[in-house]
């Protein structure tokens, strides 16, 4: 069975000012989708034909350039899809609160760890909060469409992430890739982070 492109679950236009319209559906319809089609490409007629993305980047061939760019970018941008929403995005608060600040001491300091990997990321990748065994949490960026499950992941199971690849923001931002993480911490789904939290620790 093919991986399908996932429903966005909200109109392009509903994370504006902060994330523009067209950058969302030039992302979504174009970018998500290539990955998409090109995993499945990548997968027809191979063992790894009907296993799910999860096992497929956790015991990946990291020589594998195709399923890794392609599984890579399918996966990291259904996470990142679903840890956006302005309309129902909470609170950080409870366990996850609680393991961000015994990780940072603050959330403040959280998003300044954040910000300083997504920003630091040379070129094209992605910033990270994952959860390790136990719920410690811990900020780490991968390069391309890498990812923390990959054996050569920077290690976790993902629950939030940023894209800083110059597609996700040059229309709107340009250069600005700073101003771009910055708007990110306003359309944060908090309820969606806590439920991955709670579902990998
Ligand atoms: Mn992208």
């Amino acid at each position: 069975m093919a991986f399908e492109l996932p429903q966005l679950g909200y109109a392009y236009d509903a994370l504006e000012p902060h994330i523009d319209a067209r950058t969302m559906e030039i992302h979504y319809s174009k970018h998500h989708q290539g990955y998409t089609n090109n995993l499945n490409n990548a997968i027809a007629g191979t063992d790894l034909e009907g296993k799910s993305i999860n096992d497929i980047l956790t015991e990946l061939d990291m020589n594998n350039g195709a399923v890794r760019n392609n599984g890579g970018g399918f996966y990291n941008h259904s996470l990142f899809w679903s840890v956006m929403n302005p309309e129902d995005k909470g609170y950080l608060t409870g366990e996850l609160r609680d393991a961000i600040e015994a990780a940072y001491g603050s959330v403040d300091a959280f998003k300044d760890a954040f910000a300083k990997a997504a920003a630091t990321r040379f070129g094209s990748g992605w910033a990270w909060l994952c959860v390790h065994p136990g719920g410690k949490v811990e900020v780490c960026s991968t390069p391309n469409q890498d990812n923390p499950l990959m054996p050569d992941g920077c290690g976790g199971t993902p629950i939030l992430g940023l894209d800083v690849w110059e597609h996700a923001y040059y229309l709107n931002y340009q250069n600005r890739r700073p101003d771009y993480i910055q708007a990110f911490f306003n359309v944060i789904n908090w309820n969606e982070v806590e439920r991955r939290y709670a579902a990998g620790k």
